[in-house]
């Protein structure tokens, strides 16, 4: 049972490893009036690099927390301050191999992401602050795997490089629509819908595809993503839209009755046999959130979708004439027919064999 269930997070995992706050805090915290802090400024011309990693070079950071982050580098869409705690804990050569392979496609992924945002957010965007913490000092990094900080305007990342590689433009997609745009995605479905369509539909992130998923997942779930109809041998992982649909497929099937997870609203939920689509829409998970976008979208039209990413969970069933109850329904009907049509299913079976 105890595998069983590891193998059901794995799954939660394969869609919510971006996940960006812990049970009761929301993860992208309310603006306050108080002043955005502006994106940290470049090192100074005359500062010495102490070494290159890839095209760019590291140096010493001169500005804040220069204690818990002595060392800094700039690339045109991202300013990282590198942990010394990191360096200890990985040692220099791993830790500054992980930060070449994710530096070299950084600002390709971002431009990309600004692109399939244009004109929904300013045409220039200020580089976005990186800090890794590795070494698992935040509380926070025992939940989720990267984290926008609306109010300290900044990404953190947690764990590793890989999950770095897979977290990091989810994350960059809330720092555009959160602090960048004029009009702001709310916490909940609507942050991180987009979030998820535009850094793993729309985009081609670079960083997540370098991941070789057969090493990340393993031979088994690899085995079992294969019999559910979500493995693409061409991409050598899994299809990101035919995961959110079998996912969804399974909480609605009842494979997930009583398994708790991190739902968009930010806060850990479950359902109950009795009542397997949720109230509200903040309650769905990752891969719901990204199956309910592509269904809006199909529906209404990619526009009245993103025209709308200000809207609140519980106010966007009524942009559409609909209760929430009916438009989770209709979804989750359409979700089923997507899944009969391409052959998914999560199989019961599957998962207790292991
Ligand atoms: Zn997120």
């Amino acid at each position: 049972m105890k595998k069983t269930m590891a193998i059901l997070t794995g799954v939660l995992l394969l869609l919510s490893l971006t996940a960006c706050g812990p049970k009761g805090e929301p993860a992208v915290q309310q603006e306050t009036a108080a002043p955005i802090p502006a994106a940290t400024k470049a090192p100074k011309a005359e500062t010495q690099a102490v070494r290159q990693v890839g095209a760019y070079a590291v140096v010493v950071n001169e500005g804040s927390r220069k204690d818990t982050y002595p060392y800094m580098v700039q690339t045109e869409h991202s300013t990282w301050l590198l942990a010394k705690d990191d360096l200890t804990l990985m040692g220099e050569e791993t830790f500054y191999a992980g930060l070449a392979d994710i530096l070299q496609y950084v600002d390709a992924d971002m431009a990309d992401a600004q692109k399939a945002l244009a004109g929904r957010i300013p045409a220039q965007i200020p580089p976005v602050e990186i800090r890794t913490d590795f070494c698992g000092k935040a509380e926070i990094s025992q939940s989720t795997g990267a984290y926008y900080n609306s109010l300290a305007n900044m990404i953190k990342l947690f764990h590793s490089w890989e999950m770095a590689r897979e977290s990091l433009l989810h994350e960059y997609v809330h720092y555009l629509t959160f602090h960048c745009a004029e009009k702001k995605t709310v916490i909940g479905f609507y942050t991180e819908a987009v979030a998820e369509y535009v850094s793993r539909i729309l985009c081609e992130n670079r960083m997540m595809r370098s991941m070789d998923p057969a090493q990340a997942y393993g031979p088994e779930m690899v085995a079992a993503m294969r019999a559910w109809g979500v493995w693409d041998e061409t991409l050598g992982g899994p299809d990101y839209i035919k995961s959110a649909l079998c996912e969804s497929d399974a909480f609605a099937r009842g494979l997930y009755d009583d398994v708790s997870y991190l739902c968009v609203g930010q806060f850990m939920f479950s359902r109950k046999a009795d009542r397997r689509l949720p109230e509200h829409l903040d309650q769905l998970c990752y891969g719901e959130a990204a199956s309910l976008a592509l269904y809006l979208m199909e529906t209404y039209g990619v526009d009245t979708f993103l025209d709308n990413w200000d809207l609140p969970g519980d106010k966007v069933a009524e942009l559409y004439g609909l209760s929430e109850t009916e438009l989770l329904t209709a979804w989750s009907e359409w979700n089923a027919e997507q899944c009969e049509k391409l052959g998914i299913r999560m199989e019961f079976a599957a998962i207790r064999e292991y």
